[in-house]
């Protein structure tokens, strides 16, 4: 009889998908999946259309890596923002989504069998991804209320079978920003084990206050062990045009490429087109983006905060972790159904982006992402306030 794989059986829908039919059918404000509710800058849509429209070469497939164009502006702007050096020819490749850059790093980098350590709350396409590789999982948890790991558990997590590490910083779902301190015992213990970092830093403009985005490509001797990944869909507001990339050493990107070439071959070419031109907007563009994030984090952390939550306010993303154990008996599934169905505000329940080991350390946390209008913000803190009565 026809069925479904033994890799996949194992899958439901994923927690994004099940809380926004929820949120649907409650007409509730979804502050679940972060997916911005206003658009990315005119210019770059303007691009995009410019593209479609005047570019009868931007209809047809790409080059499999990605255009010359906006590879050398991935390389330009780790110039720029970090002081970093990459090739744009052998060292950087254009992707369906940072979620593809992540597969094709696994799929291209690490063997069946090894062990890839995953720092949780990690974000839940990494999982399934290493399953789909028949990679082992290995998982060091950040302890609420602080999110940060203990250096013991790191150290632990580190075995002879050890390929490669997923870090994300600034990290969703707690709204951490590695720091220094943390970002080099990462890296000693990389460089000690002759580990290969995969570095998801699609947050990496959305930083708040004293908070700094460290790539770990930075870090001394990490440029040619560390595949840094991001995209436009978080710094541009564009999350639907499904274009990110990896940069690194050309060694290790070679594996990637070859992966992609038979993962997607290749990503959108209008939107690539477009993501050269937004890579290159001017610093004002990121510092008034910055500011508009800050807004919109202190609007939903002080209305977390008037509901009885215990919020820490996040240092980077637009996702915030809430205790909600003031105000609700319940774990963080019921506390989601209640908040969708009663409330009218909907948000992610966390445990599902930690290993059922650690699950329990996410119980009583709930995600709500403020990449939304400040008045649906306010209408949403209105409907919050309800809470704590
Ligand atoms: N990265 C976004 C989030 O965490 C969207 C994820 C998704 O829908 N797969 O909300």
């Amino acid at each position: 009889m026809a069925r479904i794989a033994n890799r996949v059986a194992g899958f439901g829908t994923t927690i994004f998908t099940e809380i926004n039919e929820l949120a649907l059918q409650h007409k509730a404000i979804n502050l679940g999946q972060g997916r911005p509710d206003f658009d990315g800058p005119a210019e770059v849509i303007q691009a995009a259309v410019d593209a479609l429209l005047h570019n009868a070469n931007a209809n047809q497939y790409p080059p499999g890596a990605g255009t010359s164009t906006l590879r050398k502006a991935i390389a330009d702007h780790a110039s720029r923002f970090y002081n970093l050096e990459i090739d744009p020819v052998k060292g950087a490749l254009v992707t369906a989504g940072a979620t593809e850059a992540i597969f094709s790093c696994i799929l291209g980098t690490v063997d069946r069998g090894d062990e890839v350590i995953l720092i949780e709350p990690y974000f839940d396409s990494y999982l399934p991804n290493l399953i789909f590789a028949g990679i082992t999982p290995v998982y060091v948890p950040l302890h609420p209320p602080t999110w940060t790991f203990d250096p013991d558990e790191l150290r632990a997590a580190f075995t002879s079978k050890t390929r490669a590490i997923i870090l994300n910083t600034p990290q969703n779902p707690t709204g951490r920003v590695f720091t220094m301190e943390e970002m080099t015992l990462i890296a000693d213990l990389c460089k000690e084990h002759d580990v290969t970092v995969i570095s998801d830093e699609v947050y990496e403009h959305l930083i708040f206050d004293d908070a700094r985005h460290i790539p770990m490509a930075t870090l001394p001797g990490m440029l040619e062990r560390t595949l840094t990944v991001s995209s436009m869909g978080k710094s541009f507001s564009v999350t639907g045009w499904k274009i990110g990339w990896v940069y690194g050493a050309p060694e290790l990107l070679e594996g990637v490429s070859r992966a992609h070439q038979f993962v997607t071959f290749s990503a959108n070419h209008p939107a690539q087109i477009a993501a050269a031109h937004a890579l290159s907007l001017p610093g004002t563009y990121f510092e008034e983006f910055q500011a508009m994030y800050t807004a919109k984090r202190d609007l939903l952390t002080s209305a977390l905060k008037n509901a009885g939550m215990k919020v820490n306010a996040p240092e980077g993303t637009y996702f915030i972790m809430a205790d909600f154990s003031d105000v609700f008996d319940g774990d963080d599934l019921e506390f989601a159904r209640y908040l969708t169905s009663e409330i009218g505000v909907a948000c992610i329940p966390p445990t599902g982006f930690f290993s059922t080991e650690h699950a329990h350390m996410a119980a009583t946390q709930a995600r709500f992402a403020f990449c939304k209008s400040d008045s649906l913000l306010q209408e949403a803190g209105n409907r919050l306030a309800r809470l704590s009565r």
